[in-house]
């Protein structure tokens, strides 16, 4: 685990967090800057620095973080109404945290195309 990482370091314990779901693969946390009602950070417990470090052998890690996004969805009531998942990937893509998340907003309606 690279001890300079923000989300290594949330995911140990070491830094605080407003976590809401955990298994052997994701952890789930509340972002600390939310940019819709619900803004769900959906976190690799495996360091990996973006999608483009991703290898095969991390399939079912992308998998499994898909399938806890759903999940949450459902338990924050915002599975029917809609929302978005979104992976930032390096500095074009907005990434300013390098390990791998997906960001889970929902609870207002979303705009398109996203700037
Ligand atoms: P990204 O810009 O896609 O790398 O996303 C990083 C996200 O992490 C941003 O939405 C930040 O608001 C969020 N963030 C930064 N520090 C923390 C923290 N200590 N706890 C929770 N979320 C954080
Ligand atoms: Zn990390």
């Amino acid at each position: 685990m690279p001890s300079d990482c923000l989300f290594c370091r949330i995911i140990s314990g070491e830094l605080p967090s407003a976590q809401i779901y955990a298994d052997d693969a994701v952890v789930a946390i509340r972002d600390i800057s939310p940019q819709a009602p619900t803004h769900i950070l959906l976190l690799s417990r495996k360091h990996v620095a973006s999608v483009r470090e991703l290898t095969e052998a991390d399939h079912d890690l992308v998998g499994k973080m898909f399938a806890v996004g759903t999940e949450l969805a459902a338990r924050e009531g915002i599975a029917e109404d809609g929302y978005r998942l979104v992976v930032n990937v390096g500095r074009n893509g907005g990434q300013t945290v390098d390990h791998l998340h997906v960001h889970m907003l929902g609870g207002r309606r979303m705009a398109w195309p996203p700037g």
